[in-house]
């Protein structure tokens, strides 16, 4: 399952959520720095520009990250 965000937004991304038996390996989380263990469902956020700079982000943090919408713009 997937989920675009294309609307006005120069920066945008889509995002798939990871389910808890799909997450094996430590990933450190962009919104807390914190680690996101294996067997922990979250968001992997894949840039439409650019799909290998791909960031996982636990839920929560994803979630309050983007309805903040606070990220500075490139270019
Ligand atoms: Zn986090």
């Amino acid at each position: 399952m997937s989920h675009r965000f294309t609307e006005d937004d120069p920066d945008a991304v889509e995002v798939r959520h990871v389910q808890p038996y799909q997450a094996v390996k430590h990933y450190r989380c962009p919104g807390c720095d914190h680690d996101i263990r294996p067997g922990e469902g979250h968001e992997v956020v894949v840039p439409v520009d650019d799909p290998g700079s791909r960031r996982h982000w636990h839920t929560g943090c994803w979630h309050r990250a983007s309805t903040r919408r606070r990220r500075p713009k490139r270019r």
